[in-house]
């Protein structure tokens, strides 16, 4: 600690709290001499009595060994921590919805392409043109057609999603990471839980997923 700078926020507490040097000494049980010696960082204050002084000029233990008050600083860090863990909830808001999405777009896109196979069914032409006995050759009906554009536009989407969704983190070294399109299509994949390589440690390990960054 620096004594001087103790001092001299000794002196500037006891002024704010509107006390002499011997107003402070009597409430503490010593001299005027005495506080004059603490403010100009000749003397400290007995333990025994650090306590009381602090509880007089309305200071911290904390904030007498450093100095300076405190508080500004730790609303800061407090501050700090509260929007950093704002940020984090928000995060795992935008994930959950990004999976629920997912889950939707999956979902239409399923249906459309089994719309599309039924409609193929019903119109008896599975044979995709090629001719079979009593069928003749006929291209696919409309529906069909439409689901084969719809349906893998769909699960793109879908794969994008759950793509940009939160991160794969890496047993190995921690590395918190987001895939590319590329080897989100190739990796083997349960669910989504994915086996990959650490761009980072270059490990390959089975890959869960996680909300936000945990670092
Ligand atoms: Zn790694």
């Amino acid at each position: 600690m620096d004594q001087s700078k103790t001092g001299r926020f000794i002196a500037q507490c006891r002024k704010e709290a509107g006390l002499t040097q011997f107003q402070l000494g009597e409430r503490l049980g010593v001299t005027d001499r005495a506080v004059s010696k603490w403010e100009r960082g000749l003397s400290l204050p007995d333990a025994s009595i650090m306590e009381e002084l602090c509880e007089v000029l309305g200071i911290t233990v904390n904030e007498l060994f450093t100095g300076e008050r405190l508080e500004l600083m730790e609303n800061y860090n407090k501050k700090a921590e509260e929007n950093l863990l704002e940020m984090k909830k928000k995060e795992e808001e935008t994930y959950r919805q990004m999976l629920r999405m997912e889950n939707v777009i999956g979902a239409l896109s399923g249906a459309v392409f089994v719309f599309g196979c039924i409609s193929l069914v019903r119109a008896g032409r599975l044979d995709f043109g090629v001719h079979y006995p009593g069928h003749g050759t006929q291209p696919p009906t409309p529906e069909f057609l439409l689901a084969l554009a719809v349906a893998p536009t769909g699960l793109y989407f879908a794969g994008e999603l759950e793509r940009k969704a939160g991160y794969y983190k890496c047993k190995h070294c921690g590395h918190e990471y987001v895939i590319t399109t590329g080897t989100f299509f190739r990796a083997p994949h349960l669910g989504r839980t994915r086996y990959l390589k650490c761009p980072s440690c270059g490990k390959k390990s089975w890959m869960k997923k996680t909300p936000v960054k945990e670092d």
